[in-house]
């Protein structure tokens, strides 16, 4: 029987390894001259969680709270660092959890996470992925549109617009920053992604396009072959899809907010 010690992260699919320093900083800053260049029909799409969001302090704050519902402390002590992808169970071993409790626990976990996660209250602990407040900042300098394009439900447009309001993001509103989000959470994330694709021609020309989900950033590609597809190499959902070859990967936006300083 394969235990939970064989739980391990998962792997990062990109087509190449993540760009750093100078080279990412060149991306970033070949995005937002072609930004510059078409303002403003010019559209910058912008996944959310794990792309501009880190979302990992809100999954840590639920497993607490399971934690103290179940009477387990290990799990009490859970931090954002011990979730590494989606993967509940690795999360509860990384926080002390032995592989027993874990099976004892887990069928459990899953309607405690669902009922918390995808809710404006707990959304609010999100913190910005870094780099990505000065960017989208530059991006909208720029006068071209921001386009928020997330799989979260409308249910918490109250609380993201809270978060990036608190975190100093541009605020949607107007046609120059919009936000798009899932009528229902019901609806499927790569059908919904790929349906908004009409909606954003309609908007003007999308210039540059940043998601961490492999699927995702394919089918911008796909859609917008004109346009600069960049990988967030954060995390992905647990599906063997690879990023497509010629789309950049970046760990986060540390390269354009730290310019000029190396
Ligand atoms: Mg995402």
């Amino acid at each position: 029987m394969i235990g939970y010690g064989k739980i391990s992260p998962p792997s990062v699919l990109s087509a190449g390894p993540p760009l750093e320093g100078a080279s990412a900083r060149a991306l970033l800053e070949r995005a937002l001259r072609r930004a510059e260049r078409e303002a403003p029909s010019a559209i910058a799409i912008f996944d959310l969680d794990s792309t501009l969001i880190d979302n990992r302090p809100r999954q840590a704050a639920i497993m607490r709270a399971f934690g103290a519902a179940r009477g387990l402390p290990e799990l009490e002590r859970c931090e954002p660092d011990h979730w590494q992808g989606w993967d509940f169970r690795l999360a509860m071993k990384n926080a002390g959890l032995s592989d027993e409790a874990i099976r004892d626990h887990e069928s459990a976990f899953k309607p405690f996470w669902f009922e918390r996660f995808f809710t404006s209250e707990y959304c609010a602990l999100d913190q910005p992925i870094a780099g990505a407040v000065e960017y989208t900042r530059a991006v909208a300098d720029t006068g071209a549109q921001l386009v928020y394009v997330t799989g979260r439900p409308e249910d918490m447009r109250d609380g993201t617009l809270n978060v990036f309001t608190s975190r100093g993001f541009p605020q949607p509103g107007g046609d120059r920053a919009r936000l798009i989000m899932k009528p229902t959470l019901m609806e499927g994330d790569d059908i919904y992604k790929i349906r908004v694709h009409d909606e954003l021609r309609e908007l003007g020309q999308v210039v540059a396009a940043f998601d961490n989900e492999p699927t995702h950033i394919n089918g911008y590609q796909d859609g917008f072959p004109a346009a600069l597809c960049v990988h967030l190499a954060t995390d992905h959902s647990p599906r063997d899809v690879r990023v497509a070859e010629g789309i950049p990967s970046i760990r986060d936006f540390t390269a354009f907010a730290r310019r000029g300083s190396d």
